[in-house]
């Protein structure tokens, strides 16, 4: 971790649980599934800000069909390392969705809630088909029945960071994904 003490002054990464090197290869593996399950359909990715930035724009260009990209930013009421539930569309997309095949692109699924309440949204709204692509499944934390259909890792209940995923804004830029030591918050 000394390497990290440049990005990490007050020292709060426990471990890393995925290494780059690791992303790069399930990001190539996600985006051959999409590309074989979308062929010939346009499908519309939606990534879910901010912490499916970075996963997103390396998923999209690795995909070899036809696409387009839309954004939805939500906030949930919480404190700052738990779920509330309650979830509010702070962005809401710029386009019909009536007839599209919908991919959400996501970080993490932990309770389920925000990706639950996302999807009976946009359902209401008659696309096509909705799919989830999330990078990390928290093991056993699902509160609700949601199934997405790509998976990139699941990972034991700890609070994670990097490669789009923040605490308390920080630590989005990180190559890897760490676990945060909560005990130091
Ligand atoms: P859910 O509604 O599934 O409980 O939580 C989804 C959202 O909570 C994620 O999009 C993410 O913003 C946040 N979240 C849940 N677990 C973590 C985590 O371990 N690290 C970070 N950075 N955010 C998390």
């Amino acid at each position: 971790m000394a390497l990290l003490k440049a990005v990490d002054p007050k020292g709060l990464l426990k471990k890393e649980l995925i290494t780059e090197e690791e992303i790069k290869t399930k990001v190539e593996e996600l985006a051959e599934r999409i590309t074989i399950d979308y062929q010939g359909k346009k499908p519309l990715f939606i990534g879910i800000l901010k912490g499916a930035f970075v996963f997103l724009s390396d998923l999209v260009r690795k995909i070899e069909i036809p696409l387009e990209i839309d954004f939805m930013s939500v906030s949930s009421y919480g404190k700052a390392t738990q779920t509330s539930g309650v979830v509010k569309i702070e962005k809401d997309l710029d386009r019909d969705i009536r007839n599209r095949h919908i991919i959400l692109v996501e970080d993490i699924l932990d309770t389920g809630l925000t990706l639950k309440y996302l999807v009976d949204t946009l359902s209401a709204r008659n696309p096509a088909s909705i799919e989830i692509c999330t990078l990390l499944v928290k093991e056993g934390k699902q509160r609700v029945n949601i199934e997405p259909k790509y998976v990139g890792f699941t990972i034991p209940d700890e609070f994670v960071v990097g490669y789009g995923l923040d605490f308390a804004g920080m630590y989005r830029h990180l190559n890897s994904i760490y676990a945060i030591d909560t005990d130091k918050i």
